[in-house]
């Protein structure tokens, strides 16, 4: 028997004023995007926004459903905005927002278990880390290499060939 232990780095900034100038205009325009949300039934609005490798920048808002498991996160949104918009072109970084008027929004979110399998989908698919900048409204700032260390034993397409 052999243990092992996974861990991964990540950076804390205490406010987006201590990103760089390009992490801090994503992060700007995820939290910006948080208003194009549909969530008339939790009111958490989360807005994601993505450069991809070209410098072209994507968004995307989570739209929930009547029929909640219909409801789609902002995350995979965008990422399906990127592959339908811009193709084969692989996303470099994503920032994650939110908002809402029923809770605080000055601590990160993180992306949901779904989301973080298709995120690793399209890093497989590219063979391209990919930043996350993940942030409330306000306050502190997680910068994340790649959405891979998110999800440890990850299933992805190797057992399938
Ligand atoms: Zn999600």
């Amino acid at each position: 028997m052999k243990e092992h232990k996974f861990e991964f780095q990540y950076e804390i900034y205490n406010d987006s004023s201590e990103l760089k100038k390009e992490d801090a205009e994503l992060l700007g325009k995820a939290r910006a995007v948080t208003k194009y949300a549909y969530a008339p039934y939790s009111d958490f609005r989360v807005g994601a926004a993505g450069i991809l490798v070209n410098g072209e920048i994507i968004s995307g808002t989570n739209q929930e459903n009547a029929s909640f498991p219909v409801g789609i996160c902002a995350e995979r949104v965008l990422l399906g905005a990127a592959a339908s918009m811009h193709p084969g072109i692989p996303i470099k970084t994503i920032a994650v927002s939110y908002d809402s008027d029923n809770v605080s929004t000055d601590h990160p979110i993180s992306p949901c278990g779904m989301c973080r399998q298709a995120l690793i989908e399209q890093e497989t698919r590219f063979h391209q880390p990919i930043r996350l900048i993940l942030s409330g409204q306000q306050g502190k700032v997680l910068i994340i290499r790649s959405a891979v260390s998110l999800l440890p034993f990850a299933f992805t397409g190797d057992e399938l060939e």
